[in-house]
């Protein structure tokens, strides 16, 4: 099979053109079958753990609807924030199923945290006192987060660098910190890392796994410490690219398994529960940008100018991260043009792709922006007073749901609305 030929959307034209009637272009579309189909994957993975739950990465993709599905598979949600706070528990989603992976931590957000029964995971061990001073005692339960420095290697590449990451306990704050956390009460403890971002290899959460056991017996050792869990985090990727293969999740699962009964079985420790924070993985490849061609420019270069822009996807402009694009109902033509794909901003970093090379595109054209469905919508932003557009979910039966309305103007102005601005304009009209 061709990489090009592993990268098909899950939208046709036609679906497109019957959508658009509705919900006008742009707008990110998920795909509610395959979602579900992976996170039954992911559930049956990890099974031989009787302890495992995968906390969702509420920040890849803050929406309810789409958070729902994957409570289904028992998946909790994992919150970096006050918001996400607040939707975990909107949702009804229970305190044990909430994990509070933070940093630079305001005050208010862990009283939140605490007062809705989340686990906390704290990012330094300068955060005991500041969480005490606040909660006057300690949660029964509490995590720490590590970062051993270095670089992550597997083989002999380098996956990523937390030793230039503001995450996390150096080795010596862990024991320390475990210590104090025992004196001051702490019962149950959990372990928290996440070394390396998008790995796109079946080595990595093994290899992490490994690492954090170990540490684990040794905190246990020489603390005393009870250790209930241990949080691989995220950072499971998906193949962006045509030419990478995705990540099998049952061959990930089966390493962390074989760490497992090396290290953590031998120690007595084998009630350890394994957490996750997936969130690309979860959702990444699961949605779309779907965008028009409203203008063809050639100058220096040829360009398309479509009707979305960095504003709902921010990854290229940002990382330079690529996003594959099917030219919708062009799937099997051959891509002999090469483009510059571009949104309006006044911002020359405000393009999809550059030097992509598509089928001939004309205005009017559909394109299905790949692997938008975690960190796509979520990161958008509001430069140019460009609006957020709508999400879609493409239900198991075919049919199309509004799960987030497109932005209005009158949202970017309701800011000013103790202002006379606002009033200026009828909202009714
Ligand atoms: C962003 C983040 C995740 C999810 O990362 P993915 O790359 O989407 O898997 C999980 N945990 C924490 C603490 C994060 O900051």
């Amino acid at each position: 099979m061709s990489g090009e030929n592993r990268k098909k959307p899950f939208v046709t034209k036609e679906q497109i053109e019957e959508i658009v009637k509705t919900y006008p272009t742009p707008f990110h579309i998920y795909d509610e079958k395959s979602i579900r189909e992976n996170a039954e994957r992911l559930k049956q993975a990890f099974s031989w753990n009787p302890g495992y739950k995968e906390f969702f990465a509420v920040k890849a993709t803050p929406n309810p609807f789409l958070i729902d599905l994957l409570r289904d598979y028992g998946c909790g949600c994992d919150c970096s924030s006050l918001t996400e706070l607040m939707l975990a528990q909107a949702m009804g989603v229970k305190g044990e199923d909430i994990m509070f992976s933070s940093n630079d931590t305001p005050a208010e957000e862990f009283a939140y945290a605490a007062k809705i029964g989340a686990t906390i995971n704290l990012d330094d061990i300068t955060h005991i006192d500041f969480l005490e001073k606040i909660l006057g005692k300690l949660p029964e339960t509490l995590s720490c987060r590590y970062n051993p420095g270095g670089v992550f290697k597997i083989s002999n590449s380098i996956m990523d660098n937390p030793g230039d990451a503001k995450y996390g306990f150096t080795t010596e704050q862990m024991f320390e910190g475990f210590c104090i956390l025992k004196k001051k009460g702490v019962k149950r403890f959990g372990i928290h890392a996440f070394l390396a971002s998008n790995t796109v290899t079946n080595a990595y959460y093994p290899m992490l796994a490994k690492e954090l056991f170990e540490l684990a017996v040794e905190l246990k050792e020489k603390t005393g410490a009870d250790i209930r869990f241990i949080n691989l985090s995220g950072g499971i990727g998906i193949p962006y690219r045509p030419d990478q293969e995705a990540n099998d999740i049952f061959e990930i699962a089966d390493g962390v398994k074989h760490a497992y009964e090396e290290i953590l079985v031998p120690a007595g420790m084998g009630d350890v529960a394994i957490y996750t924070e997936l969130g690309r993985f979860m959702m990444g490849p699961y949605g779309h940008l779907i965008t028009k061609v409203i203008h063809e420019k050639h100058t220096h270069k040829e360009y398309l100018g479509c009707d979305a822009c960095a504003v709902n996807l921010m990854r290229p402009a940002m990382y330079g991260a690529y996003h594959h694009i099917t030219v919708l109902g062009k799937e099997d033509a051959p891509c002999d043009h090469k483009y510059d794909v571009t949104g309006s901003l006044c911002e020359n970093n405000d393009k999809f792709a550059v030097d992509r090379m598509l089928p001939e595109v004309e205005i009017g054209d559909y394109l299905a922006i790949h692997d938008t469905g975690a960190h796509g919508f979520s990161m958008g932003y509001n430069y140019n007073g460009k609006l957020r557009s709508a999400e879609l979910l493409l239900k198991e039966d075919g049919q199309v749901q509004l799960i987030r309305r497109a932005e209005t103007p009158k949202d970017y102005f309701a800011t000013f609305d103790c202002f006379d601005i606002y009033h200026k304009f009828d909202w009714n009209a």
